[in-house]
């Protein structure tokens, strides 16, 4: 082992890695129902509305999942950097506590709140980064 064991790393690891299944499953299990729905034709506009209610529902449902997906595979990628567990925003190291709720954080609390603000006031659109 180099560099010692990071015990803690791994458990973080696992439970980005377990999320991330989880939510490609929840994905993958809402897109087949979609596909079921899609089989019933509507037969009128009642029922026409009411599925794209239900389009709009999943493809906003799907944004957040992707937008998660983004989030745990960014993290995975900062512990192969061996950033993981820094914020991003003051380089200070996130605390255990966030880190076991959030595994995925990029940010300590007090520059997440203050991200937080600056996006609810229209400076700063949510999550911004750099294309790679
Ligand atoms: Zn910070």
């Amino acid at each position: 082992m180099k560099n010692g064991p990071k015990p803690k790393l791994a458990s973080y690891r696992k439970m980005l890695e377990s999320k991330a299944e989880e939510v490609r499953r929840s994905m993958s299990a809402q897109k087949a129902a979609q596909v079921v729905a899609r089989l019933d034709v509507p037969s009128d506009e009642g029922d026409l509305s009411q599925q794209h209610h239900e389009e709009w529902i999943f493809l906003n449902r799907n944004t957040l999942d992707m937008k998660l997906l983004r989030q745990i595979s960014d993290a995975l990628h900062r512990m192969d950097q061996d950033t993981y567990g820094i914020c991003m925003e003051c380089e200070e190291p996130i605390s255990a506590k966030r880190l076991e709720a959030v595994p995925w954080a990029r940010y300590c609390i007090s520059c997440q709140e203050r991200i937080a603000a600056r996006i609810a006031d229209g400076e700063m659109v949510e999550y911004q980064e750099a294309d790679r």
